[in-house]
């Protein structure tokens, strides 16, 4: 039997295509951008085989056209147009993608890539369009023909006088409902704004004839409209710019247009991967946290570029929570899009991008506290909290990879320390690692309970953040050192004492026995101690969990 085709209900599939594919209206215009990038990236390659064809880029370009007394916005193209067949095949048939052929066709990789795949983006102009006119000559015809729609009612083609290759595509923006307010996509500003965001790296200039109030030439304060044309797009992306021709001042005037943050970024990472996936990404290591991030407010994520076209705004997929605090971006040509391309089909390139990228940024982290230690020590001031979040988070899954990015507040050194250093500088006879709890350095460092440790010539560091003992504790070792607190019952560092202590408590004993009636519940030994030099008590706890630890504890709710 033969087969059948499937037909669609092309004007039940148009809605879907318009009314439910798409998140947010103003994308219609990163869609006829990119088909029109496309149609110029087209004549490019033609020029690549064709010998009476040359490609010099500076005639080639998009531009905008608002007019609102018409209500009217035209996008032009001075791209490879479109025959007869292509309009009826491209814009007639929805998800047929004259792009994904002509890829296919010609075996396009590399460098300028087609954006087109799916065959739908075209038809969001409805979603602002009440109709839609294109005009439009192909390079391999003489005629040109104007394709005109209402949306689901279908369309006209009809064939029209053309000087130029090319495409035109205008729009009837809708008037005014209610709620729904179009009036914003024939505002250049408007306009500029959106560009700026999801075309900002289309290779080719976007134009539009900007209206700009201006000092009147030979007055001091009177002011003309001035019509200007202006490119509103970049180009150029500077991730795909060589490295040695950037300056750290590129990077910085990239991180604050971009609007990352308002500080200073400390640190840049740009990465060009040629790998199995390819990707290019520029990460920023930001000086301050901004005023949300240690809220729930906070939401992490790099932008993500598919081919210099904005897809998503933050991609949290491509961060880990203990990274949290890095900006910055990822273009690849590799991620498969889902239609909407608000998101992606198989994570598989993402995940392979998100571990390159956590290297790397460790790897940058590492060179900052080692290289350049003062501005390491303003990162952490900004995140070390959530390093220390990371370590301990996750049951300590991610503990290794974050021990060495720690610091503390060291008794000796009287500074921060890496638990490195803190290594490298015990004695022989040292077993632990060892470490105190407090509010401050300041009251830490009056404790009772670190005078004998101090005594010994040994190393403490202050803990003075309330996560520090959780993650120390989910650490439990660092280079086969045991961390101890100095609070603890055991210290490793009083056995000789041990016989003498007992001693002196059994010979106390009636006192001791006094003083645990007094405090009754408040603790549950009272003996002698040699641990004490100036201070005639003090608290220690014997189990896993320090003092201050209990307090935490006791202080959470339940
Ligand atoms: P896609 O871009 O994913 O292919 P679209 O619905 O955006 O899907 O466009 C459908 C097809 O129409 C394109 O693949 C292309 O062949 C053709 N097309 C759209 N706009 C233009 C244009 N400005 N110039 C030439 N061809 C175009
Ligand atoms: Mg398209």
């Amino acid at each position: 039997m033969a087969k059948r085709k499937f037909k669609a209900e092309s004007q039940k599939l148009l809605d879907m295509v318009i009314n439910s594919i798409y998140s947010q209206r103003e994308v219609f215009l990163r869609e006829l951008i990119s088909n029109a990038s496309d149609a110029i990236d087209k004549i490019y390659y033609k020029a690549l085989t064709d010998d009476s064809l040359t490609f010099d880029q500076s005639s080639y370009y998009i531009k905008l056209i608002p007019n609102k007394d018409k209500r009217t916005l035209t996008v032009i193209d001075t791209g490879i147009g479109m025959t007869k067949e292509e309009l009826e095949n491209n814009l007639g048939v929805i998800a047929k993608s004259g792009s994904h052929t002509f890829k296919s066709e010609n075996e396009i990789k590399d460098g300028h890539d087609i954006i087109g795949q799916f065959g739908v983006g075209f038809y969001a102009a409805f979603m602002v369009a009440d109709k839609v006119t294109v005009l439009t000559k192909s390079i391999d015809s003489e005629e040109g023909y104007k394709w005109v729609s209402q949306g689901s009612d279908g369309y006209t083609i009809t064939p029209i006088e053309r000087e130029e290759v090319g495409t035109e595509i205008i729009l009837e923006i809708k008037e005014n409902e209610d709620e729904e307010n179009y009036d914003e996509f024939l505002d250049e500003f408007k306009l500029k704004q959106i560009v700026k965001k999801y075309s900002d790296f289309i290779r080719y200039p976007i134009k539009m004839d900007v209206t700009e109030s201006k000092l009147k030439e030979g007055t001091e304060d009177e002011y003309e409209d001035v019509i200007e044309e202006q490119t509103l797009n970049t180009m150029v992306p500077i991730w795909k710019k060589n490295k040695s021709e950037l300056t750290d001042e590129d990077y910085q005037n990239f991180y604050q247009e971009k609007h990352y943050g308002f500080d200073q970024p400390l640190r840049h990472i740009h990465i060009n991967v040629d790998g199995t996936v390819r990707y290019n990404a520029i990460l920023f290591i930001p000086e301050q946290a901004p005023f949300n991030y240690y809220s729930r407010e906070y939401e992490k994520g790099l932008e993500l570029y598919s081919n210099g076209v904005l897809i998503m705004e933050k991609c949290a997929d491509l961060l880990p929570d203990y990274f949290s605090f890095v900006k910055g971006m990822v273009d690849s040509e590799d991620l498969s899009l889902n239609i909407s391309r608000e998101m992606l089909q198989h994570d598989r390139q993402l995940k392979i991008i998100a571990k390159n990228i956590h290297k790397k940024i460790k790897q940058q982290l590492l060179s900052l506290l080692r290289d350049d230690r003062e501005k390491y020590e303003t990162f952490f001031k900004a995140f070390g909290q959530q390093i220390k979040f990371g370590v301990y988070s996750d049951f300590g899954q991610h503990k290794e990879e974050l021990q060495d990015l720690l610091l503390f507040y060291s008794s000796k050194e009287k500074k921060l320390v890496t638990l490195e250093e803190y290594v490298s500088h015990m004695p022989e006879d040292q077993k632990y690692i060892y470490y105190a709890s407090g509010d401050s350095n300041e009251r830490i460092e009056k404790l009772p309970q670190t005078e004998i440790v101090a005594d010994k010539g040994y190393e403490i560091l202050y803990f003075t953040d309330e996560i520090d003992e959780f993650a120390i504790k989910m650490l439990m070792k660092y280079q086969e050192k045991e961390f101890r607190s100095v609070s603890s019952g055991d210290l490793g560092i009083e056995e000789d004492n041990k016989e003498e202590e007992k001693e002196e408590t059994e010979s106390h004993n009636e006192l001791f026995k006094a003083m645990k009636e007094v405090l009754g519940d408040k603790v549950k030994d009272v003996r002698a101690s040699k641990r004490l030099k100036s201070h005639p008590v003090v608290l220690s706890a014997d189990g896993e969990i320090s003092l201050e630890m209990e307090k935490i504890i006791n202080a959470m709710p339940d």
